[in-house]
């Protein structure tokens, strides 16, 4: 029996799958002249570039490949993540020779040298990635489960990477850049990037053009409610809610309903209202009637890094007539001044709607220790007559949930 050289092979699979070469390229990560020079007869490839290629296209060609279809989609995929390893070094020469004018050889070497270390560490992790002990996991239904955001933005460098890398392996997610470009300042330009959650959620991300307002990346919600537990790409503002008071603290109460209530009622619609919206994504730092400490609530802020933080309260008065919304900023907060912004901006937008008070100052634990801006909203009194009854009825806590989405939209 003839025996079939991979050439032949190639133009087979290649040919009953309908892809054109091009495609091939794209599928398998190889440059376009290759597939052609591999299936003129100019070239032989090397072994691993027939491994590449045959997995690509789902057919072994050193096992005398007998069935195309034997691989199921998962294997090879985890066999493409192995070989991207090779492509990966591959893309920084190629990195090398494309921006040999903005980077230096001396900083194209040192970065080399860093990749290869972090290719072995990458290497063996994958391996022990069954062993994860994953430090999210749910284990009770109260605790305060942190989502992980990860934006790469234009101002990371390769030693950022790095980091982000390491940190992501702590938390059982496993991240391999598959695409990295540096501007002449040693600064994240262009980066493809496949992220495993190692937990079912996987996948690929690409930007050639990244600047301060774009933010490429992944997120994954652990919430076991959440509509979009994971997801990758151009990422959407994300804004807190940090639902006030909860379990065994109520905060204010009057004739009947506590704040602890009205606040994750008011903040679940406003989550809802967020949801299909492609640029805001809301998260609660509660979801359910629970107890959550100061502390653990800035953690989780913090965590997260969002773009903005909006502590929902509800005010309660001894004067009867004290009514309308009520912003708090802290005036020791790191970003104090971006703070006050926000705020403004907010304040103006909801006044269109409902009535609004100037913005104080609040010694609060949260507001000052969050890092990123944030206010401590107060939708109206439980004192108050009719704020009572905006806050208590359906209708109203409508008005207010839209009032508050429309603002964030407008301040976005
Ligand atoms: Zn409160």
């Amino acid at each position: 029996m003839k025996k079939t050289s991979f050439r032949e092979k190639l133009i087979e699979v290649r040919t009953s799958k309908g892809l054109t070469q091009t495609e091939v390229a794209n599928l398998c990560n190889i440059s376009l002249r290759t597939i052609q020079r591999i299936e003129s007869g100019t070239v032989t490839p090397r072994a691993y570039t027939i491994k590449q290629i045959s997995e690509a296209l789902g057919f072994d060609f050193f096992k005398a490949y007998d069935d195309p279809d034997t691989y199921t989609k998962k294997e090879t995929k985890t066999k493409n993540i192995f070989l991207s390893s090779i492509e990966f070094v591959k893309d920084l020469f190629n990195l090398k020779t494309n921006t040999m004018k903005k980077v230096s050889i001396l900083s194209s070497f040192c970065f080399l040298i860093a990749t290869s270390i972090f290719l072995f560490t990458y290497n063996s992790n994958a391996q022990s990635s069954k062993q994860f002990e994953r430090k999210l996991k749910i284990t009770s239904e109260s605790e305060l489960i942190t989502p992980v955001k990860v934006a790469f933005t234009d101002d990371l460098t390769f030693e950022d990477l790095t980091q982000i890398k390491k940190d992501l392996l702590n938390k059982g997610i496993t991240v391999e850049y598959k695409k990295l470009e540096f501007d002449k300042n040693n600064k994240l330009q262009a980066i493809g990037c496949f992220v495993d959650c190692n937990d079912g959620f996987n996948g690929y991300f690409f930007t050639n053009y990244l600047n301060g307002n774009r933010k490429y990346g992944f997120y994954r919600d652990y919430d076991i409610n959440s509509s979009s537990p994971f997801g990758t790409g151009s990422l959407r503002k994300t804004i807190v809610l940090d639902v006030g008071h909860g379990g065994r603290d109520g905060g204010s109460f009057s004739k009947g309903f506590q704040e602890k209530e009205i606040t994750l009622q008011i903040a679940n619609k406003i989550k809802t209202l967020s949801k299909g919206n492609e640029d805001i994504e809301i998260f609660l730092t509660r979801s359910s009637d629970e107890f959550i400490t100061l502390n653990k609530r800035v953690e989780f802020i913090n965590a997260l890094k969002p773009d903005y933080v909006i502590s929902l309260h509800i005010a309660s008065s001894g004067l009867e007539e004290m009514d309308g919304f009520n912003f708090f900023t802290n005036n020791k907060n790191k970003l104090k001044k971006e703070s006050t912004t926000i705020t403004e901006k907010f304040v103006k937008s909801i006044s269109k709607k409902l009535k609004v008070n100037t913005i104080q100052n609040m010694n609060s634990h949260l507001l000052k220790h969050v890092e990123c801006p944030a206010t401590l909203l107060e939708i109206g009194y439980l004192s108050n007559s009719e704020d009572y009854d905006l806050l208590t009825s359906k209708k109203g806590q409508n008005k207010i949930a839209t009032t508050i989405f429309e603002a964030l939209k407008e301040i976005n």
